[in-house]
């Protein structure tokens, strides 16, 4: 049995899911239970932060990578805008510990924070 993360497992391709954009640091996937018409993961290799507080505090240009990547995809599949969200914690959402940026655009509810 692996102890690696869903997304480690989905890099390796033990778990079937197309990668969208890849860096040598960062990837892209859609997210398998869309909340939003464009909802994709940005997703660090490396599986060492469990969440942003510890990857800003640890490697603030793959944080930025990151960031990077959200607003190329937002360009390609919306119009540009979009909203980053990075569920930090169990009572927040967070269910896979391996940080990960969820993008989510195209018909966005105005105003809405989540
Ligand atoms: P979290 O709840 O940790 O912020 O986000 C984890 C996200 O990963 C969820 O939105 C969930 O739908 C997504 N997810 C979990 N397992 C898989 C999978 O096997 N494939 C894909 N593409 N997404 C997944």
């Amino acid at each position: 049995m692996s102890d690696a993360s869903v997304f480690t497992r989905i890099l390796r391709g033990e778990i079937p899911s197309e990668i969208l954009a890849q860096t040598d640091n960062v990837f892209a996937i859609r997210d398998i239970a869309p909340r939003a018409p464009v909802h994709l993961l940005v997703i660090p290799k490396t599986e060492a932060y469990r969440d942003v507080t510890e990857l800003a505090a640890a490697d603030p240009a793959l944080l930025t990578e990151m960031v990077d990547m959200a607003r190329t995809l937002a360009s390609e599949h919306a119009d540009g805008d979009f909203r980053l969200v990075f569920n930090t914690g169990a009572g927040a959402g967070q269910t896979v510990f391996h940080v990960h940026a969820h993008v989510l655009a195209g018909g966005l509810d105005e105003g809405s924070v989540g």
